[in-house]
């Protein structure tokens, strides 16, 4: 299996910086993860595809975008456009998943599907053939930056990545949600494949220095 890799999370960036921010992360990030609230979905309101949009010329790592929103259907048209390669939205969002699996991938995006901390991680096994990654959230509630990690999803981590293998997939397994350096090392531990952290990288005093630190972890070092 390639080692894993980290996500960072633009939700705990200084939004007036943006771009000097993914900048600085960039040499040890693989991708940027960008969180997308609706106010509906989950109370918190964020950002949506014109960040997306102003990102896309300053990066050329991987745009991923976690919807956390209603109806993510009615939203992939205007992500695709704004230049984001992978789009994952909540199975407890979609009336059926298979079919916004299906019109991500018409948009030229790769597509997954995340679960909130109640969620069974059963629901997404039907799902798994066309997916690019399962997206575990690993906090109390979905919806907020810098809650802590709440290890009882670690099981589900676990679950999820055995079925996977079991299939002989190759699907990501992202965790989000409280991770910093030992939280990452033991959701690599359960075979997660990707560590999206906001706080840890963004919050930090260095952010790159941060990052590197993270993907380290990830890499199993
Ligand atoms: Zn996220």
């Amino acid at each position: 299996m390639p080692p894993a890799r980290l996500a960072a999370s633009v939700l705990s960036a200084d939004f007036a910086r943006l771009g000097e921010q993914v900048k600085a992360v960039e040499p040890h990030a693989d991708i940027i993860h960008v969180d997308v609230m609706d106010a509906h979905f989950v109370p918190p309101l964020t950002i949506g595809p014109v960040v997306v949009e102003s990102l896309r010329p300053v990066t050329d790592l991987t745009l991923h975008a976690h919807l956390m929103v209603d109806a993510p259907e009615a939203l992939l048209e205007d992500f695709a456009s704004a230049g984001t390669d992978i789009v994952t939205f909540h199975l407890e969002a979609a009336s059926d998943p298979g079919r916004v699996v299906r019109l991500a991938g018409d948009r030229g995006m790769a597509a997954g599907i995340a679960v909130n901390p109640e969620t069974d991680v059963h629901g997404v096994f039907p799902y798994l053939e066309g997916l690019d990654n399962v997206i575990v959230m690993t906090l109390e509630r979905t919806g907020w930056a810098g809650q802590p990690f709440n290890e009882e999803m670690l099981p589900k981590v676990e679950a999820v990545r055995k079925e996977i293998d079991r299939r002989e997939l190759s699907v990501d397994v992202v965790v989000d949600g409280g991770i910093d350096e030992s939280t990452g090392r033991r959701c690599i531990a359960a075979g997660a494949t990707v560590l999206a952290a906001a706080s840890s990288v963004f919050k930090a005093s260095d952010p790159g220095d941060a990052a590197r630190r993270l993907s380290l972890v990830a890499r199993g070092a």
